[in-house]
């Protein structure tokens, strides 16, 4: 219930850290070296390029703004490559064909001939072995579903479901199918060599049906010696029953719930939502959800409230990650899109410190230990925050994985683990330079802390750190209280 006390506690929490953490797909409203630094300073954590879209003159600039975004504001903000994948697409459409619900229409692989009227080409061969009678063929996740009446060798006879405006280059699938190409194609090589050469922090795979893409793409990064995570977008119907292997090898997952609610019945969506996000969160793989978070802020300036309601169920399922796509990317609204999704994200995550869990099972790896108890005593003892040193990362990763309610804040030497730690609920990371003591790489820590006013003497503080110990460093959790 929302007492006095609990108001009053919800409106300080308004401005302190968001642990949510919110990617923005950049577009041509966003473009700019302008833009992207309001988008940061709103609260962007990672910008996302989307290879379905521009060249790489236009992601090239995009990706230098953001290098020269975080030179200059000293900031962390992550460069995620999202590849087109095995997409499959009509062809070109002049003019558009206006099908009303009962009209005939032939997709068809005939290629370079002259098309008879209601007669649309489809860029991948396969199609037609893919598809059966039957089927229901989905434009654009369902804007328009034609039934499957019969099929030739190269034709594929439909009635259409639905009123509506086929156009040239539609996204088809084929509802509760994957169609059968190889899950990283020609195209997506080429921007994964790309991604290498502009150093960018993430690859999201698109269309992932198993474990074996991400594996074959991890092997390719790690002959490149490339430090890139790579993100397994779940979106098509063969990767639910491998679920368990994706999410074991990959370095995080996406729910695609446009894509995977065209291939599935979308009433599927959130309970295979809620499903992948619990089996991310048992795994300790940072989990974004995607797509129509803010849909209608593309041309209204304030979401409905089922878009709020939403984000909220999302917050409350612990995901690392909420993203917005066309809201930022083309949309009438992107800031206030953003400013939206912070908003609803910091008050949801008031209802989680009002009721605090750290949700980690025990377990017998020392270091996960370390994380569980760090986050224990943060929450049992109303800590202000709690401060992870870290080389590479991980032990940030383990304290975010046990959900604590207190402000992770993550200190390392390396500008590449600061924003790799982007992605992960409730961290916030700075560079500092590491000394040979410990303690003097603590007290730096505390110093930069108290300049932005995140913590003052009195507060206490629980410390994830090494210590020198004779010759040798050993692993601690500190409860400390800041010095005046
Ligand atoms: C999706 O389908 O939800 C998605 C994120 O993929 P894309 O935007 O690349 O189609």
């Amino acid at each position: 219930m929302l007492t006095a006390w609990n108001f009053y506690r919800l409106v300080a929490a308004m401005n302190t850290m968001r642990k949510t953490k919110i990617v923005c797909t950049i577009g041509p409203r966003t473009e700019s070296y302008e833009m992207l630094k309001v988008l940061a300073v709103k609260g962007m954590n990672i910008a996302r390029l989307n290879m379905s879209h521009g060249d790489y003159g236009w992601h090239g600039q995009v990706i230098h703004h953001l290098k020269r975004l975080n030179r200059k504001e000293n900031g962390g903000v992550a460069i995620l490559l999202d590849t087109k994948g095995p997409e499959i697409r009509t062809g070109d459409v002049n003019p558009d064909i206006p099908l009303k619900n009962g009209d005939t229409l032939t997709f068809t692989i005939r290629r370079k001939a002259i098309l008879e009227e209601y007669c649309v080409e489809v860029s991948y061969d396969g199609f037609i072995d893919d598809v059966s009678v039957g089927d229901i063929i989905l434009v654009d996740g369902g804007m328009i579903r034609l039934r499957v009446l019969t099929k030739t060798a190269c034709d594929i006879l439909c009635r259409s479901l639905d009123d509506g405006l086929l156009g040239s280059r539609r996204h088809l699938n084929i509802r509760g199918k994957s169609a059968d190409l190889p899950s990283i194609t020609e195209k997506d090589w080429a921007d994964i060599n790309f991604g290498i050469e502009q150093g960018v922090d993430f690859i999201a795979l698109s269309f992932v049906k198993t474990a074996a893409a991400i594996e074959e793409l991890q092997r390719y990064l790690r002959g490149k010696n490339a430090k890139i995570d790579v993100i397994a977008k779940i979106e098509s119907a063969e990767a639910i029953p491998h679920l368990a292997e994706i999410i074991a090898v990959a370095d995080g997952v996406m729910i695609a719930r446009g894509d995977l609610g065209a291939e599935l019945p979308f009433e599927e969506v959130p309970h295979l939502q809620e499903e992948i996000a619990g089996k991310c969160r048992q795994a300790g793989k940072p989990v974004i959800v995607a797509t129509h978070m803010l849909e209608s802020m593309i041309i209204n300036p304030t979401p409905t409230r089922a878009e709020v309601t939403d984000i909220t169920q999302a917050v409350l399922q612990g995901v690392d990650c909420t993203m917005l796509s066309g809201e930022t990317a083309t949309g009438k609204h992107p800031i206030k899109a953003l400013e939206v999704m912070d908003t609803v994200a910091r008050r949801t995550e008031q209802r989680l410190e009002i009721d605090p869990k750290v949700r980690v099972e025990a377990s017998s790896n020392a270091k996960h230990e370390i994380a569980r108890s760090a986050a224990i005593l943060g929450n049992n003892l109303k800590a202000k925050a709690i401060l992870v040193f870290t080389r590479r990362g991980l032990m940030a990763v383990l304290v975010s994985g046990c959900r604590p309610n207190e402000p992770i804040y993550a200190f390392t030497n390396s500008s590449y683990v600061r924003r790799r730690l982007a992605i992960y609920w409730g961290v916030q990371s700075f560079i500092v330079k590491f000394s040979k003591d410990p303690e003097t790489t603590i007290s730096r820590a505390i110093k930069l802390l108290n300049q932005k006013n995140i913590v003052c003497a009195g507060d206490r503080i629980i410390v994830v750190s090494d210590i020198l110990a004779g010759e040798t460093f050993v692993e601690t959790v500190q409860v400390r209280i800041i010095k005046s």
